[in-house]
This record gives structure tokens, sequence and C-alpha cells, in this order.
């Protein structure tokens, strides 16, 4: 596979050979095929996102913890959710806009950005908010990111309706503030479930009624809000 690079400086210990043997180990075998989303991982410096303690393993296979008792996703989980968006290159040329739940370290939303989306992401905790903002200002395309601090739960319906919402943290249920500010025949990707394991579903917005795609079992954080699991 052959794809062109972004010229990123080094950041030290990690190398662009490491985030093609993530692409190449960890993405193509499980089956990621949009060939948008695998430019992104390898152009997106997952090192930037990452606390100093465990920097070493920025592409490692497995989620790790950030601050705050929160974790930056899987590289694999990160890369199901965006290729379940189903974003075409029109889409993502006319500048998409994606609406995230659970900013985090800021990757997904970095990988959204690199690819042409301009992301709307809200952060429950004001302090991973501006843990993301520090992070997301170290590439160019953080630019097209906005972090919200808010309940998530709730969705952000300043910048409905959107192209595609991704929640990345666990819910007991389907948010229907989120299925109101999306488009239809837009997708919905959410992990749903109890909070120790739950089912990544892509849920699909149509007229008057919504589809349901069941994906991958998955463990993510909670997402806690109102119309979440309570705090
Ligand atoms: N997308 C992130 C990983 C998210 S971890 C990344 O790429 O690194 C899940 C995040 O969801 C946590 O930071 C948590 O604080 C946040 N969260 C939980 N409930 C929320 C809510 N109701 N609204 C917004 N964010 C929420």
């Amino acid at each position: 596979m052959i794809m062109p690079l972004d010229n990123f400086p080094d950041y030290g210990i990690l190398t662009v050979k490491e985030r093609q043997s993530m692409v190449q180990t960890q993405l193509v075998p499980r089956g990621i095929k949009d060939p948008n989303v695998l430019n992104a991982f390898m152009n997106v410096p997952r090192e930037c996102f990452f606390i100093e303690e465990y920097l070493k393993n920025a592409y490692a296979d497995s989620p790790f913890p950030i601050i705050e008792n929160q974790t930056i996703s899987q590289p694999y989980m990160v890369a199901v959710m965006t290729e379940l968006l189903e974003l075409s290159d029109a889409d993502l040329s006319s500048g998409a806009k994606i609406l995230e739940i659970g900013t985090g370290a800021g990757y997904q939303a970095a990988i959204l950005a690199h690819m042409g989306c301009k992301v709307a992401s809200v952060e429950r905790i004001g302090k991973v908010a501006d843990f993301a903002i520090m992070n997301l200002k170290k590439v160019p395309y953080g630019r097209r990111v906005e972090v919200f601090v808010g309940d998530g739960t709730l969705g952000w319906p300043e910048e409905a309706p959107y192209d595609g919402i991704i929640v990345t943290a666990a819910a007991p249920k389907i948010p229907s503030a989120l299925l109101a500010q999306l488009k239809v025949d837009r997708k919905l990707v959410i992990p749903c479930g109890n909070l120790m394991i739950q089912q990544l579903l892509q849920v699909v917005k149509q007229q008057n009624d919504i589809r349901i795609n069941r994906h991958t079992g998955c463990r993510f954080v909670p997402l806690i809000g109102q119309d979440g699991f309570k705090e």
C-alpha cells in the first residue's frame, strides 16, 4: 500500500514506521478498508495524544489511560467507528460536519479532521477538554475541531444537523437528542450496553424510523449524563 505522508516533525522516540506498522498489523488484517480512514491513521501522530508516562506505547494495540481516569481508545476501535460513519469522498471534500461525544485525548477528532471533516466535540470534564485542546494544537488540521464542555447526551444543538455522530463512551441506550440532531440517511455510531460490556451500533436515521446494524463487542468508559449513566 502506498500512501502519501504528511511532513510532520519527528516527536522524538516514535516514528512514521510505527504508524505504518500499526496500520498494516492492527487495521488492515482486521478488515479496515476505507482508504480515507487508512490514510488518516498513516498520518495522525498518536503520540501527540498521550501523556508522558505511556508515550512509548503510543502505537500499541490497546487503549491507554490519559488523565481523570479516562482513556485514549484502541486504534482499531477508532478505525471501525470512523469507517462506520460511511463518509464518501464528496462528504469529505465538502467538509462533512461531525459531532463527537467524549473528546478524551482528541485522537478520534484528529483522525476525522485529517480526513477533512469539521468536528464539534463535546467533553464532560473541563480538564480533559483542555488536554484535548492542547493536543490538537500540535497538528495543523486540529483547527478543524471545536471542543465544547458539556453533557453530550444532549448533543450539541448549536451546530446541528450533523453528517455523522460518533459517541466514544458507553451508553445505556441511544440518546434521543443525538438522533434529532442527525441528518436523514446519516449514521450514529455508539457503543450501547451496560457498564461492563457494550456492542458497537451503527444507527441509520431514516425519515420516520431508525435501522440498527450491530457490530463488535467493546468496552468503553461510561457516558455519564442526563440521558446516559448516572454519576
Ligand atoms: N474519543 C476519545 C476517547 C474518549 S474516552 C479519544 O479519541 O481519545 C471517553 C470520554 O467521554 C471521556 O473523556 C469522558 O469524560 C467523556 N464523557 C463521558 N460522559 C460524557 C458526556 N455525557 N458528555 C461528553 N463527554 C462525556
